[in-house]
């Protein structure tokens, strides 16, 4: 039933229980009196609510239900007894909500016209009648004005509300990355263009709208096909959140992508799970440009470092034969600490190309920090030596701690060398090894350049190099400190550095004792 059918039917109902009480309570009822002609014209009213198709008409035509009812109102009350003026409010009501401040006015003149002015005519001027139908008169014309003014705020915040939603839409529809909603049971809500895209490289056949349906998607080795429970739209289904799964889509070489997917969960006001939102990030180029990385790295591995290894080892052989002369002894060792130094910077490389950013895989094992020290120390004083550097060390006998003693003698060898690298001759590189119950301290003290304190916070970042060091053409490639940073963090450890310029540095590593 249309709108102003339904209100007319309340408006009748509410009109019969009126008539009826009045007559069970004993008022006479009169056909032909008002309160008759009355209930004939709410009847009327009824029938046309009803049976008119009001949708489909012209909605100023609908005016003629309240406004009729409240000059039904106005019949009514002509009897001695009087109608219940109180229903003339129900039509304001539907006249504010409808019409706005126009229906207040309309509320208001209609009032006017058949309960007023009737009323005061009927009544000859009473001073108790008059005052009581002014009264309802001005009870209706606020009703409905304060209806208009509430429909007015809503109407505001629904064009508010309306206008978010567009500009999501224009978003949603614009953004380079496709954007699929869930519902709660897994079912597809919405997707955006981009997203409609990738459907139809991964589910050539379709898709059925929801989530977890097989189709041409692939693992991040872009061969094995992924199972249902591993799709992250049926993850995010099944309300787990995550940041950059990596998947293949399509089986086309040359239209396949590859996809880097975050999901969030949607929940209720309570925190009652309702559906989730995906953001599926084309990474193809990306992922495309990590393959050739890979395969590079392989390469430069191999085809460098395998020949530089058997260069170190036959040189060492030579250094060795008594046959070689002295002064050639002395040639072949700059040969040796040449290519060790080679060995060492293609294997700093190779380090930070492989993880490119991923933790560092550490191997843990009982053993002697002190002795790894000490060892890392005593291979470290003929630079020192050459370089008119003074080196002095304090450490406890033994420290046993579970570590990656490996990767642990990297981290004191870069500290070191770089104490001594960047310390001019005269200078002194002090090497304190403490520790107390909870943590392990090493410190590798330097009296040389110093770094000025806007470069310390950059100083453990892969290539950097400060301009002090680049220009005393002192040889680095500004790896040593970051990998340093990865194997002290990965053992669970941090490292830091106070320095002065022109005084010289600390760099400080603290570990936890139990490792
Ligand atoms: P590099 O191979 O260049 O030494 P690192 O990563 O070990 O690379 O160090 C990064 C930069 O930090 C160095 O280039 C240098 O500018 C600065 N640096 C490191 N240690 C010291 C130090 N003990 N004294 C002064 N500057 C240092």
């Amino acid at each position: 039933m249309a709108e102003p059918g339904r209100f007319q039917v309340l408006f009748s109902v509410l009109y019969a229980v009126d008539v009826g009480l009045r007559v069970a309570f004993g008022a006479r009822f009169d056909l032909l009196s008002g309160p008759g002609l009355g209930l004939v014209g709410a009847v009327v009213l009824f029938v046309l609510g009803v049976a008119v198709p009001w949708d489909r008409l012209d909605p100023r035509l609908a005016l003629v239900l309240p406004v009729g009812s409240i000059a039904v109102v106005g019949v009514t009350r002509l009897a001695p007894e009087g109608g219940n003026g109180l229903l003339a409010v129900f039509p304001a009501l539907w006249l504010g909500r409808q019409w706005g401040r126009r229906g207040a006015v309309i509320a208001g003149v209609a009032t006017v016209l058949f309960l007023v002015v009737p009323g005061a005519v009927y009544s000859h001027g009473d001073s108790v009648m008059v005052p009581r139908v002014l009264f309802i008169a001005l009870v209706v014309v606020v009703t409905a004005l304060a209806v208009a003014d509430g429909m007015e705020q809503v109407q505001a915040h629904e064009g508010t509300i309306e206008h978010q939603r567009r500009v999501s839409q224009a978003i949603f529809d614009t953004v380079d990355v496709g954007l699929l909603l869930l519902g709660k049971d897994g079912e597809y809500v919405g997707m955006n263009r981009r997203h409609q895209e990738f459907m139809a490289i991964g589910y050539p056949a379709g898709h059925e709208g929801q989530a977890g349906q097989l189709g041409e998607v692939y693992d991040v080795d872009g061969r094995t096909p992924m199972r249902a429970e591993q799709m992250p739209a049926y993850r995010a289904s099944a309300e787990e959140e995550f940041d950059d799964v990596r998947m293949w889509i399509g089986r086309d070489p040359a239209t396949r992508r590859a996809l880097s997917v975050s999901a969030r969960a949607v929940r209720t006001r309570d925190g009652a799970f309702a559906g989730a939102a995906l953001a599926y990030n084309d990474v193809t180029d990306f992922m495309r440009a990590l393959k050739v990385k890979d395969e590079f790295v392989a390469l430069v591995s191999h085809e460098l470092r395998t020949p530089l290894t058997s260069i170190v080892g036959y040189v060492q052989i030579l250094e060795e034969d008594p046959a070689i002369p002295p002064h050639a002894v002395e040639q072949l060792r700059v040969v040796h600490r040449n290519a060790e130094r080679l060995r060492r910077l293609i294997g700093d490389l190779l380090d930070t190309a492989q993880r490119d950013g991923s933790p560092m895989p550490i191997n843990r094992s009982d053993a002697d920090l002190a002795a790894i020290v000490v060892e890392s120390v005593e291979a470290a004083r003929p630079t020192a030596a050459g370089a008119g550097v003074d080196i002095a060390l304090t450490a406890p006998e033994q420290l046993r701690m579970s570590l990656d003693a490996q990767r642990i003698a990297q981290a004191v060898d870069n500290l070191l060398s770089n104490a001594i690298k960047y310390t001019e001759p005269g200078g002194a590189v002090t090497v304190r090894l403490a520790a107390d119950e909870r943590d392990v301290e090493l410190e590798v003290v330097d009296t040389g350049i110093g770094i000025a304190p806007d470069d310390c916070d950059r100083l453990f970042t892969r290539f950097f190099r400060t301009e002090d060091a680049a220009r005393r053409a002192v040889a680095g490639a500004g790896l040593g400190l970051s990998i340093t940073k990865d194997i002290v963090e990965s053992h669970g450890g941090r490292v830091d550095v106070e320095s002065e310029v022109g005084r010289g540095s600390t760099f400080r590593v603290r570990l936890p004792s139990v490792g």
